[in-house]
């Protein structure tokens, strides 16, 4: 704790007397993100040094393995979903980027199944992934630059934000596009979905 408590003082000290304004006038005029962000929780992706966002750009909802349930409104608290609500119905963000990643844990918990320990809430979570165990491998497509369950547990969340009928009519309406993004945590590249394909970020 006492690493983290050393870099708020370093925030405080080196940061803050230049990206102050900034932050001030967030708060006097209130977030208007462009992008919905939605990233494993893996402490190794870091969405906002990736990006290179300043505060206020990215409305960041972060998860085991950055999946999106699909549309279910229920009494289910649904934490997901309800920041995919309000950063499309409130804030009115244009873009949706869902980022994975390789070594991604949550994938394999998808695969191989949930760790013994953490069959509370990770297993009936990854259960929403499950669909990806039956669609086969293409194997004209390798080499690929994206773990093959990698890839198919982003293809399904952008799926499933197809699902969310707001969504869905601002995509139809061309006011919110989405984009899917994989990042290798050993090479820092970046690839992106276009179409059915992976192509590397230039
Ligand atoms: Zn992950």
């Amino acid at each position: 704790m006492d690493r983290l408590l050393q870099g708020y003082r370093r925030f405080r000290a080196e940061i803050w007397p230049t990206a102050g304004a900034r932050y001030e006038t967030l708060a006097d005029e209130g977030q208007r993100p462009e992008t919905l962000l939605i990233s494993c929780s893996d402490s190794r992706v870091d969405p906002q040094a990736v990006f290179g966002a300043k505060p206020g750009e990215m409305f960041v909802v972060r998860n085991v393995a950055g999946l999106v349930p699909p549309y279910q409104p229920d009494v289910g608290c649904h934490g997901t979903s309800a920041a995919i609500e309000y950063g499309v119905r409130v804030l009115g963000v244009s873009h949706i980027v869902v980022l994975g990643h390789a070594q991604c844990g949550g994938v394999r918990a998808v695969v191989e199944g949930a760790p013994p320990e953490a069959r509370d809430f990770v297993e009936a979570w990854m259960a929403i992934a499950k669909p990806i165990l039956r669609r086969p491998s293409n194997p004209d497509r390798r080499p690929n630059l994206v773990d093959h369950y990698e890839s198919e547990i982003l293809r399904l969340s952008l799926a499933n934000l197809a699902t969310f009928p707001w969504i869905n009519e601002a995509v139809e309406a061309k006011r919110l596009q989405l984009h899917g993004f994989h990042f290798d945590i050993r090479t820092g590249a970046m690839s992106t979905l276009e179409g059915d394909e992976w192509v590397p970020v230039p």
